[in-house]
């Protein structure tokens, strides 16, 4: 019998606790130990419900081009329970000189592609616009240079193309509220790969994105919503994931504090002492992570204590349905308007099922790498931060029917320039620290899918180690081309 530690009780954890017992149960001879810190599963999935309305603490939806998580709700039984999000009424605006100014039809994440709406557009000053159209000629890449394939930030690639305006008013409000990061730190190359793909085939993102919308247009099958979602929640598929694992196996409000390399494979410590384990699956935040193999593993988790974390708040507010507000999802807002809010979502309007008819449910984002010290402020203060900022934006005084504040410290990994480079160097030294793996966000991924499919993997990967499968499978672990490449905010 042989024995696997999953670390961390999050999406990823689970997954592959789900996978583990899968095969558990066709035969294999393994046993597995899920431990997570806190008193309870899911990480930062949490739904709570609140005066009939569903508030997420976390994650809200899924991308659903992202295929993981829908597969594994498709697994799991729960498919017809997953949700779309109301295209039909998708508008997003961008906050500008205190201004709701709605994104321009035709954008396909920053890029235009159509004319009219764009040259109409308030959001972007004449230079802008003429620097978008003259876009639509460039070159593909010269592939000889010897700069081509070299990382660089999100914001340098599209001040190349669109100029400075274009980061600050579209590329780093779309960031901040993904990743909670900034376009001038974030990795092209691991945060927007198709982009840099497509610039390297066509030179013009604009030409590019025209191609990927007719080879679209000619697809048989219908479009489908951008975000998925769950009826119940996002907290309904840990609950669905939680009754699928052995409930036998899991240890919740068991912190480990360190990991040490034996012979036969793995001392897995806690504050009550140590178990023995042949695999390891760490699937915790790269610092975490870090903090356990210390001693055991020190040149990966250097590498991993440097991939960066920014902490995330969301705000949870319910109104009364008679408050006006704009139609649509909700907006962005630009570092340049000074506040404090990042986005905010009109819930209500996003997806069905998520406020009665009665209620009005907005959810707001502060935080981010440039705001750590909002993680400080309290809830009574957070609150009265959010109230006078919508106020100021939405003309919103009334008081809300009820408030939740999330915190979320270090939560979401930051992508910086050379981040497939550091996966490379990680993926090498954990050749030579066999049986060990790692899953979650820190890696191919922020997005629930990815940190799905990053869980599953890993599982397949310690199984394959352990000869619990034909061969062992070829897994790209750690460095992906799936991150993620689509806005899930608002
Ligand atoms: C506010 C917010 C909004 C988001 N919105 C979206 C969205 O709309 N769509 C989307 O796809 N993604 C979204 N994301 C990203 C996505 O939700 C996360 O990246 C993903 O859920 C992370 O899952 P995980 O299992 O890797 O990590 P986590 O959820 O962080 O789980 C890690 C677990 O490990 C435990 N742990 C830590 N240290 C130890 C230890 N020493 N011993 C034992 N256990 C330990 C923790 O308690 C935690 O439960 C959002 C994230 C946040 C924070």
């Amino acid at each position: 019998m042989k024995r696997i530690a999953i670390i961390g009780g999050g999406i990823a954890g689970l997954s592959a606790a789900y996978e583990l017992e899968k095969h558990r149960q066709s035969g294999a001879e393994i046993d597995y130990i899920l431990y997570e810190a806190s008193p309870r599963l899911g990480g930062v999935l949490q739904t709570e419900r609140v005066e009939g309305c569903l508030i997420e603490a976390g994650p809200d939806s899924f991308l659903t081009e992202k295929p993981w998580a829908s597969d594994l709700c498709g697994e799991l039984g729960i498919a017809s329970e997953i949700i779309g999000s109301n295209d039909a009424a998708r508008k997003t605006y961008i906050l500008l000189n205190n201004r709701l100014i709605p994104m321009p039809d035709g954008l396909m994440f920053l890029v235009p592609t159509q004319i009219l709406p764009t040259i109409l557009s308030p959001l972007f000053s004449r230079s802008t616009k003429f620097r978008m159209a003259r876009e639509y000629f460039y070159p593909p890449h010269d592939v000889t240079s010897p700069t081509h394939g070299e990382d660089e930030t999100v914001a340098a690639l599209v001040e190349r193309h669109y100029g400075r305006e274009m980061v600050e008013r579209l590329a780093d409000p779309l960031l901040s509220g993904v990743y909670g990061g900034e376009a001038d730190q974030l990795s092209v190359r691991a945060v927007l790969p198709r982009f840099a793909d497509l610039e390297a085939k066509y030179g013009s993102l604009g030409r590019a994105m025209l191609a990927q919308k007719k080879l679209n247009q000619r697809s048989p099958t219908p479009p489908r919503p951008i975000f998925s979602s769950l009826r119940d929640g996002m907290s309904r598929l840990v609950e669905v994931l939680a009754t699928r694992v052995n409930p036998g196996r899991v240890r919740t409000n068991i912190p480990i504090t360190e990991i040490q390399r034996r012979e036969y494979g793995w001392l897995v410590n806690t504050a009550a002492g140590g178990s023995s384990f042949d695999a390891v699956i760490l699937a915790l935040p790269t610092q975490a992570a870090a903090q356990l193999i210390r001693h055991s593993a020190p040149a990966v988790a250097q590498e991993l204590a440097e991939i960066r974390y920014s902490s995330s708040i969301t705000v949870g507010l319910v109104y009364d349905a008679n408050i006006q507000l704009p139609e649509g999802f909700g907006f962005l807002v630009p570092r340049t308007e000074n506040r404090r809010m990042l986005a905010c979502t009109f819930v209500h309007n996003k997806f069905p099922h998520r406020a009665p008819e009665n209620r009005t449910l907005l959810r707001c984002f502060l935080g981010g790498s440039r705001d750590e010290a909002a993680l400080s402020l309290s809830t009574d203060e957070i609150l009265t931060t959010v109230r006078r900022e919508l106020d100021e934006i939405l003309d919103l005084t009334d008081a809300p029917l009820a408030a939740r504040v999330y915190k979320w410290p270090s939560s979401m990994a930051q992508y910086s320039v050379g981040h497939l480079d550091r996966l490379e160097r990680i993926r090498q030294l954990l050749q030579e620290t066999p049986r060990l793996t790692l899953a979650g966000n820190g890696y191919r991924g922020i997005g629930v899918p990815d940190c799905v499919r990053t869980g599953r993997e890993a599982a397949t990967q310690m199984l394959g180690y352990l000869g619990f499968l034909a061969e062992t499978p070829r897994i790209e672990d750690p460095v992906g081309t799936a991150a993620l490449g689509r806005p899930a905010l608002p």
